[in-house]
């Protein structure tokens, strides 16, 4: 039984679209390689592994997904060493977080050899799509999605987990300006802040918005309860050198336990740098402004890898970060990182698994 479930049937495409690809003009997330991964879930097991050509979906207009948010993603990149080979960076964890986020919505997890077994899959068939270009990767997406076609509200009893990937060019390479968000949350103690669940993202579509009306790219988000305390930059973990320790919101309930974010810090300790992983008060970032320590603040992602701030915003003042040079501790992380995800360094963290 077992053994028929992890045999994944495979429909090759009779008509790749790899030809038509603008690699100059490469949009984030609008271009999708020629096949994708699905498997569903009915009668208490997954089944039906199968690799197809990337196509749309059939589903009734009362599916559950689409009325009550019952989902949750991954975001992982694969990069191609110049041996040609296609080697993915710390996937088991994002397996293992998948999973974390199908717990709390409910949903059955993705048996791990499955997955990777899976993925493997995919990117052999796919493999011409994984570019070779300076700053390009493969964006994975993989997804849960309930798909009972009922509109009473209880945990679905069929789910769809499907995989795709995007090749996708450098992310925004400029510095951004952010505002401390005082208003609105993006996660409460109790909710769903540390899984990667679709609704989060919904939610936090409103204030980010107010914010870029205002002229910043990004919000950073406070706890709920008395915005005080830092949590998180946009879809990002948020970091800040203050002197010569990098410091940043511990995750927990309301803090997405980032892949990246653990990387820089796990890179930074290597390099001997300080670092606390703790609550991060809004007054003492303020205060590291008025007395000059603060010399760096990032996002930390797998989209961006390295997000730089300028500006942060707080109470109807603007405080101003240089624009990060050769020497700031981002621009360094970045470029090992880089160098690191495309298997140009010494894997020391044993982060790679080549496909
Ligand atoms: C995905 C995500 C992150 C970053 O996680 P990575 O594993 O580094 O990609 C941080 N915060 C939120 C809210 C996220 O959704």
């Amino acid at each position: 039984m077992v053994e028929d479930i992890t045999k994944i049937s495979i429909k090759n495409t009779d008509h790749s679209r790899l030809s038509s690809v603008d690699w100059d003009n490469l949009p984030f997330g609008k271009v999708f390689s020629d096949h994708m991964f699905t498997m569903n879930y009915a009668n208490g097991q997954w089944e039906n592994p199968e690799i197809v050509p990337y196509g749309n979906i059939d589903m009734s207009p009362a599916t559950s997904v689409l009325h009550y948010g019952q989902s949750c993603f991954e975001g992982m990149k694969a990069h191609k060493n110049d041996k040609g080979e296609i080697l993915l960076f710390r996937v088991n964890e994002n397996i293992e977080r998948l999973n974390i986020s199908a717990e709390r919505m409910c949903m059955p997890e993705i048996p791990k050899e499955l997955f990777v077994e899976a993925l493997k899959t995919l990117l052999e068939l796919d493999r011409d799509w994984v570019p070779s270009i300076e700053g390009y990767s493969l964006y994975i997406r993989p997804f849960i999605i309930a798909t009972d076609p009922y509109v009473g509200i209880r945990p679905s009893e069929t789910y769809k987990f499907i995989i795709f990937t995007c090749p996708v060019g450098s992310y925004y390479s400029s510095s951004v300006p952010v505002k401390i968000e005082t208003e609105y949350s993006r996660a409460v103690q109790g909710g769903t802040g540390f899984a990667k669940a679709a609704g989060n993202y919904a939610a936090a579509l409103y204030p980010a918005k107010l914010g870029q009306d205002n002229g910043y790219t990004q919000l950073i988000w406070t706890d709920a309860k008395e915005h005080k305390y830092i949590e998180e930059a946009g879809t990002m973990n948020i970091i800040f050198r203050i002197g010569d320790k990098l410091i940043s919101p511990k995750s927990g309930d309301t803090i997405l336990n980032g892949i990246t974010k653990r990387s820089v810090l796990d890179i930074a300790r290597s390099w001997g740098y300080q670092v606390e992983e703790r609550k991060v008060t809004v007054e003492e970032i303020i205060k590291s402004f008025e007395n000059g320590s603060i010399q760096e603040a990032f996002g930390a992602g797998t989209a961006a890898t390295i997000a730089s701030i300028n500006c942060i915003h707080y109470n109807d003042q603007d405080y101003f970060l240089p624009e990060p040079s050769e020497d700031f501790f981002s621009t360094k992380v970045l470029s090992f990182l880089n160098d690191y995800k495309k298997g140009l360094i010494e894997d020391k963290f044993n982060w790679l698994i080549r496909v």
